[in-house]
């Protein structure tokens, strides 16, 4: 049985919570690599890795095929193998836990602080064992992770710290870039995100030996270095010298990317200028929370995110989310923390282990934001939510 319809839509056409902005710039860098000689392992990718890393101020950069994948190369250069143990936040996309398993580890879910979002650097220490090697912090909706607290306590106990960065090209913590500040920090490039490559990701680095374990993985685990090589054959000769695979991005990709990046600035600001619109519209609406922002860091915005305040509503948050669906705006949920997916739940993560995450996804909406949306379309959600909350309100 289809459901009344209380809510007209405010609009035409479906506004969706986020996609890519692509113009003819872009469209130009991508014609030229395909009627160039190398589609794939060109100059076009090392452009790209070192556009980068001197966006963020990091010394290296790796791209790879997706974010995943930059993740799982990650993992294999922190040294994560069977049996050991990384803590990260649930509040995540599922990728940034399963990136360990890969590896053969094992994820410690370690829960949220109520106010950021983020994982909560006071409650790391108590999942610390003699099998932790790393931790992997979230910038959850782009909003870096309290860094300071978490380096502290990775130099403690000797732990790599790989920041999943996928919400926070752009962010800035202390004064300083995301993507800078911790031993390996991942970007993604998929549509949604703050500049796409179509499929992308990129791991930023300082560290010259992770570097090159990233550069060995991303591709078989082979190396034509010579320095490196047991042996030399002559002009042909390669060396497997780990299990790799092939997680390399084509040039094409990277020259979208580097096309891309060249508006990131514009592209975070139009997002922050949203932002700020919708906090002024929901400031003085008394049934909704919106997002916090810790004073250390300077959010780049890849989602926003309201929470019901459920004991002041007569309604559900799925029929709130159903009753937005219902006047074209395309909101969403981010995320169903990761422990509670019936994989991890296979694996013996049970529900409970993180409240904080488990509550606020109770009570979470994601609203459309992306930097190709226009004013008109802000004041479109700005005006579906009112009226929604107006009528479910106590
Ligand atoms: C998008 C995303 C990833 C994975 O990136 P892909 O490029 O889609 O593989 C990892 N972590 C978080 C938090 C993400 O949002």
């Amino acid at each position: 049985m289809e459901k009344d319809k209380i809510f007209e839509p405010v609009r035409q056409s479906y506004l969706p919570y986020g996609r890519q902005w692509i113009d003819e710039d872009d469209i130009e860098a991508v014609i030229e690599v395909l009627k160039g000689s190398y589609l794939t392992t060109g100059p076009y990718l090392a452009k790209f890795e070192q556009a980068v890393a001197e966006y963020v101020g990091a010394k290296y950069a790796v791209a790879f095929s997706n974010g995943t994948a930059a993740l799982h190369g990650a993992c294999f250069a922190a040294g994560i193998g069977n049996g050991d143990e990384v803590i990260t936040t649930p509040m995540t996309f599922a990728a940034s836990a399963n990136c360990v398993i890969y590896q053969g580890g094992t994820p410690i879910f370690s829960d949220i602080d109520e106010k950021t979002y983020n994982i909560d650097p006071n409650k790391i220490e108590e999942k610390i064992s003699d099998k932790t090697k790393a931790i992997i912090p979230v910038d959850f909706t782009g909003q870096p992770a309290e860094l300071d607290g978490i380096l502290k306590i990775a130099k403690k106990h000797n732990l790599v710290v790989i920041e999943d960065a996928a919400h926070a090209l752009g962010a800035v913590y202390k004064g300083k870039k995301v993507g800078s500040i911790s031993d390996m920090t991942m970007f993604s490039f998929h549509p949604v995100k703050h500049i796409t490559t179509g499929e992308g990701g990129i791991i930023t680095t300082n560290n010259r030996e992770y570097y090159d374990k990233l550069l060995q993985f991303r591709s078989h685990g082979i190396t034509r270095e010579k320095d490196k090589l047991n042996e030399f054959h002559g002009p042909w000769y390669y060396e497997m010298q780990f299990l790799g695979y092939n997680y390399r991005m084509t040039d094409i990709q990277a020259a979208l990317g580097t096309s891309q990046l060249k508006k990131v600035d514009k592209f975070v600001e139009l997002r922050r200028k949203y932002v700020a619109m919708y906090n002024e519209a929901f400031k003085d609406i008394d049934e909704i929370i919106t997002p916090f922002q810790h004073e250390d860091g300077q959010s780049s915005w890849h989602l926003y995110i309201i929470r019901l305040k459920l004991d002041k509503l007569t309604a559900s948050r799925r029929e709130i989310f159903e009753a937005l669906q219902q006047q074209n705006i395309g909101v969403n949920v981010h995320y169903i923390p990761v422990h509670l997916q019936p994989y991890y739940q296979q694996l013996g993560y049970k529900k409970g282990i993180c409240p904080n995450a488990e509550k606020l996804y109770e009570e979470m909406i994601t609203l459309p934001l992306f930097p190709a949306m226009s004013e008109k379309d802000v004041h479109d959600v700005i005006k579906a939510v009112k009226r929604t909350i107006d009528y479910y309100k106590k």
